[in-house]
């Protein structure tokens, strides 16, 4: 089989490898020629000696010697030459010095006359420079200069007696130079021949040699390659640029498992091929034949051979070798090398390119498993993604965004999107890889009897379809690129209905895989968890809403009552006070206590009606701040001032330690005595008789707590029952009450007196009126034990721009 030209640009100059076998067939074939040439020579010159002795020319003694000697030195040499006995390195110093010898001799008894044995010694001359120099040109000049030379004598002594010698002589030497010149002839075909083989031979090895190489570095590096598109381009690409075929692919076995798609290729038309996924049914042409048989085919002229299936991108393809990448007898695809060249492929590149295969085949497996691995590994991290996501976002969007984006890494596609069913029709809710200006959001479709949505509910599984122009009932939606393989995947709720559906576009009939399908029905799963979270949240939020519709309706009714209650209040307890002083009733012996009741009553009620009043002007956010200079020393001794009798009564030693050393701050003095009277009210409260109270104060820096600037800090301490430490938050929510409200006495600076639960929110909501903080500390609720608690207010300096409102002075109305 003839193998292909060596290519134009190998990789590596050759070796010669031949060089020493040429040179030792060369000179065996120059010694081949030296031989006859010798003989002749030895022979001319003896019929030049005779001739001379006949013609009985003077000829001196030592000169015959010589000639004698030479005669005798060219038959020994053609002997020794015909036995083969003389290497090529002495043979030809040899014949040099005979020949040099020869020369000499006849230079010395050289004469230019018309005379035949004077010509012959001109020929001899001729004929012996020509043997040095064995070159084909000398010949000629030897024929030339003979000719002329015969001209001349010719000319000069043309005696026709002589005419017999000159052709004798003539004939002698032109018969020497042609069997010079065909001897020579014959030695540079020779030559020729063993070059075109020594290239021949050059190119055979360098061949092998690529093959070795890339046998080498295929199997180097393929099975460190766990990218199965990066390790079969490599492999395409590598034969590619050592071999320079007009194609080379890698086609592997679809799913389906009768076609066989073109994965990845090199060359002009590899790339466009593995671009479209080129498919060919696994029995079609030369590669089915391979791929079916699993078996090498080798067809070095593909238009001789009726498998052969032409295909419009390698229109120039002459010789093909197909061979099957297998592992334990499984056909996972072929290796496709194509050439422009009749016979490009001998039993050589077949072998080799066999080993390649196998090697390749074992890369593809690797990759495979590590694909499989991989895919899981990166589901297993996407699902977490997405659970985690779940956990953190109620935001339905950001969630169905996140699904998309993290499906189509492992499940590609060119446009998804999250569909869900309405009435009658089915809209999208979230989309990915729609063109820029589509607005997904705004498509939806009508949902009618047998369609695709119909049939996917009714399957309740993943649909596939391969290519959409075989469905007409596919809705192409308009303006964007044509759909041509689709999957759908139904979103199942915790009842089992099927509330939406993913739909999955490639614009490639590239169909989906099982496992594709597989991995898409787990994100599945997470959307409909996503729906429902987004579902039961929307509920919560709108009954929260409502919540907070009905409280803020309680609110305002307890604002319009309050401030309804107040002024007849005001009234009732004007006249009470006008009653107490009239001279009649002011020690009656009946009435007076009953009227003392009636006030005591009233300004309860009053103080009551107040609370609610702050309450509800602190829940619509109508409270506020007038701020002014003041002493924090003297709004807690204006707080303390109606508590001292409950104090006595209590027998509660109240500490106030100097704070006169604070600094001013500025602030609503009339709502700050508000939040140091509650303060202290509930530690006279939730302290046992005889118990200790303390007022201390401090300064702080700006920052602390969160409050902005600089401010004071005042700490109210008790010995009483404590507060658990999951109650710290909750007591300043209004109406939030520890314990039994039940079992709170009535009287307001009573042992657990009672009171509406509003003492502490509008505490907070005066310190938080003034951008500053209020929270309490406490080792816990214990009755018996009575840790105590400890109530922080931390007030800035100067409330923010935002809160504070001008001088109440400056104010019309106030609060
Ligand atoms: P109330 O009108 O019930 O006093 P508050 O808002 O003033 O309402 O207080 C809320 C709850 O916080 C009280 O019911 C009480 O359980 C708890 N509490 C407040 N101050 C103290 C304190 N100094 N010691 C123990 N518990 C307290």
């Amino acid at each position: 089989m003839q193998v292909q030209s060596p290519p134009t640009a190998a990789a590596s100059p050759s070796p010669q490898p031949g060089t020493v076998d040429f040179e030792r067939t060369l000179n065996a074939e120059v010694l081949q020629s030296l031989f006859p040439v010798s003989l002749v020579l030895a022979g001319l010159y003896t019929f030049y000696t005779l001739s001379h002795l006949r013609e009985g020319m003077p000829y001196s003694g030592w000169l015959a010697v010589i000639a004698v000697t030479n005669v005798v030195a060219f038959l020994i040499l053609a002997l020794l030459l015909r036995r083969q006995r003389l290497p090529a390195r002495y043979a030809h110093p040899i014949s040099m010095a005979l020949t040099c010898g020869m020369l000499i001799h006849r230079f010395s008894d050289i004469f230019f006359t018309g005379l035949p044995q004077h010509t012959t010694n001109l020929i001899i001359l001729l004929i012996g420079v020509g043997y040095i120099l064995l070159a084909t040109p000398w010949l000629i000049a030897v024929i030339v200069l003979t000719l002329g030379g015969w001209g001349l004598l010719l000319l000069r002594a043309a005696d026709p007696t002589l005419w017999l010698e000159y052709v004798i002589a003539l004939g002698a030497a032109t018969a020497l130079s042609f069997i010079i010149h065909f001897t020579r002839r014959q030695a540079l075909f020779r030559h020729e021949r063993l070059l075109e083989q020594n290239t021949q031979r050059t190119y055979e090895l360098e061949h092998q040699t690529l093959h070795l190489a890339t046998l080498t570095e295929v199997s180097q590096n393929v099975n460190a390659l766990l990218d199965l598109d990066v390790l079969l381009n490599h492999v395409t690409d590598l034969i590619q640029e050592r071999f320079r075929y007009y194609y080379v692919g890698i086609f592997l076995v679809d799913e389906s498992k009768s076609y066989m798609v073109s994965r990845a290729g090199s060359g002009k038309s590899g790339s466009a091929l593995a671009e479209q996924n080129f498919k060919l049914r696994i029995d079609q042409g030369l590669i089915g034949q391979a791929a079916s048989h699993h078996e090498v085919v080798c067809v070095n002229d593909v238009q001789l051979d009726t498998r052969y299936v032409k295909s419009v991108l390698v229109p120039d393809t002459r010789a093909e070798l197909v061979l099957p990448l297998e592992i334990g007898g499984e056909l996972l695809g072929i290796l496709d090398i194509q050439s422009e060249r009749l016979n490009a492929f001998s039993e050589v590149d077949t072998q080799v390119f066999k080993s390649l295969a196998d090697q390749v085949a074992i890369a593809i497996n690797n990759a495979l498993l590590y694909q499989s691995e991989y895919s899981r590994r990166m589901l297993t991290e996407m699902l977490y993604e997405v659970s985690y996501a779940l956990s953190r976002t109620l935001n339905l969007q950001e969630v169905l965004d996140l699904i998309l984006g993290n499906l189509v890494q492992i499940v590609p596609f060119d446009r998804g999107s999250v569909m869900l069913c309405q009435e009658e029709s089915i809209e999208i809710v979230a989309a990915f890889g729609f063109p820029v200006g589509s607005a997904p959001t705004k498509i939806s479709f009508p949902i009618t009897r047998g369609d695709i949505f119909d049939q996917l509910r009714e399957l309740k599984k993943p649909l596939i379809i391969t290519d959409v122009r075989g469905r007409p009932d596919f809705q192409q939606v308009k303006g964007l690129p044509e759909a041509r393989a689709w999957m759908g995947v139904p979103l199942i709720d915790e009842a089992q209905a099927i509330i939406g559906m993913f739909s999955l576009t490639r614009e490639t009939p590239t169909a989906y895989t099982e496992d594709e399908t597989t991995l898409a029905l787990s994100f599945a799963g997470q959307t409909a968890i996503a729906l429902n979270n987004a579902r039961l949240y929307s509920e919560l939020a709108n009954a929260y809403a409502q919540l907070e519709r009905i409280d803020h309706t309680k609110t305002d009714f307890i604002a319009v009552a309050s401030h309804e209650l107040r002024t007849p209040l005001t009234v009732l307890l004007g006249f009470a006070q006008l009653l107490i002083k009239s001279p009649d009733l002011k020690d009656h012996a009946m009435h007076r206590p009953m009227l003392d009741n009636i006030l005591k009553s009233g300004t309860r009620l009053k103080e009551i009606i107040d609370t609610m009043v702050d309450m509800a002007r602190i829940d619509n956010r109508t409270l506020e701040i007038y701020a002014d200079t003041l002493a924090l020393s003297s709004s807690i001794k204006a707080a303390v001032a109606p508590l001292r009798e409950a104090l006595a009564e209590r027998r509660l030693t109240l500490v106030i330690e100097p704070l006169e050393e604070l600094p001013l701050l500025q602030g609503d003095r009339d709502e700050l005595v508000k939040v140091f009277y509650q303060l202290l009210i509930n530690a006279i409260k939730y302290t046992p008789d005889g118990g200790h109270i303390s007022v201390a104060g401090t300064t702080f820096a700006a920052g602390y707590r969160d409050v902005a600037t600089a401010g004071v800090e005042i700490i109210i301490t008790d010995t009483g029952i404590g507060i658990d430490p999951q109650h710290h938050d909750l007591i300043f929510e209004k109406f939030y009450q520890t314990g039994q409200v039940a079992l709170h006495s009535s009287g307001k600076t009573k042992f657990k007196g009672g009171g509406p639960g509003l003492g502490l929110t509008i505490a907070k909501g005066i310190v938080e009126a003034h951008g500053g903080q209020i929270w309490v500390e406490s080792p816990g609720h214990d009755e018996e034990g009575c840790p105590g608690s400890r109530f922080h207010v931390a007030l800035p300096l100067k409330p923010p721009a935002t809160l504070a409102l001008p001088n109440k002075a400056t104010q019309n109305g106030g609060s």
